[in-house]
């Protein structure tokens, strides 16, 4: 299994999860909030061809992540996967504009694991101000993933770091002090920094750190705030909450907001020791 972020942040979102082989070769793209165009160059570059995938899933009804997604599934032909209540409020997904374009809706819940081609996938809920939002566990390939952005607390991860994860794309939006200095007015600060805003470079840590030693070997951040944050910023921290659990040489990476970045099990540092399966 291959995690592929296209785009990252609240200009816009996109990611490919790839896995199987042969005939059973599955290419799912994660939200799309970004032109189709760029979508569909970053794509190419990733080595899938947008207009061929297999299905789509979509997170929550935030515009940095809904807008794009109806129109890949139409070009593909492919099912849309999402929660129902995700879909009714924002007009680029309404029933109508699905209609429109003869859109396929398989509808999840939260918490129930569904297949998509190769990949098993569980929506997982999460604290976040867009209502229902999902995070995902992904299973293929002998490999799991989470894929965890758009969350304003991170009790609802925990359980799934704990039990291990060989891949991690997890949010770090922002820099508590950077915020707080920041230009947002006082409501937004609020918002983003609340219980169902934002994942703090801290928060993002503190939850590395619980992983312990079964912290995850290949880890994304993401959805960093272009304001109130800094990739180095981001990155230390990730480093030191590692470093407090235990977890030996594992080297986050900062996902770009236009611009790729691959996740695979077995690339990066080598992991001392046995190799866990889970
Ligand atoms: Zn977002
Ligand atoms: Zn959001």
């Amino acid at each position: 299994m291959e995690i592929h972020l296209l785009a990252s942040g609240s200009s816009g979102n996109c990611a490919l999860i790839r896995a199987g082989r042969g005939s059973d070769r599955t290419t799912l793209v994660l939200d799309c909030g970004i032109a189709l165009r760029t979508a569909r160059d970053l794509a190419a570059a990733a080595g899938a061809e947008l207009g061929a995938v297999d299905g789509v899933l979509l997170s929550h009804h935030h515009a940095d992540h809904c807008s794009k997604v109806v129109p890949i599934a139409a070009r593909a032909g492919c099912p849309l996967w999402a929660h129902p209540a995700a879909l009714e409020t924002h007009p680029a997904t309404s029933a109508g504009e699905r209609r429109r374009r003869r859109i396929e809706h398989r509808p999840f819940r939260s918490g129930e694991w569904f297949e998509a081609g190769a990949i098993r996938c569980l929506p997982v809920r999460l604290a976040h101000d867009a209502v229902p939002t999902h995070g995902f566990v992904f299973e293929a390939d002998g490999v799991r993933a989470g894929f965890f952005t758009d969350l304003g607390r991170t009790e609802e991860i925990l359980p799934h770091l704990a039990a291990g994860l060989d891949l991690l794309v997890l949010e770090a939006n922002h820099d508590p002090d950077l915020l707080a200095a920041g230009r947002y007015p006082p409501h937004l600060k609020r918002r983003v920094g609340g219980d169902r805003g934002h994942l703090s470079n801290d928060q993002a840590a503190a939850a590395l750190a619980a992983a312990g030693a079964r912290a995850p070997r290949r880890i994304a951040l993401a959805h960093l705030s272009e304001h109130n944050n800094r990739p180095e910023l981001a990155l230390a921290a990730a480093a030191a909450g590692l470093r407090r659990g235990g977890a030996v040489g594992v080297e986050p990476a900062a996902a770009p907001r236009r611009g790729l970045l691959r996740l695979a099990a077995g690339d990066g540092a080598a992991r001392p020791g046995a190799r866990r399966r889970g």
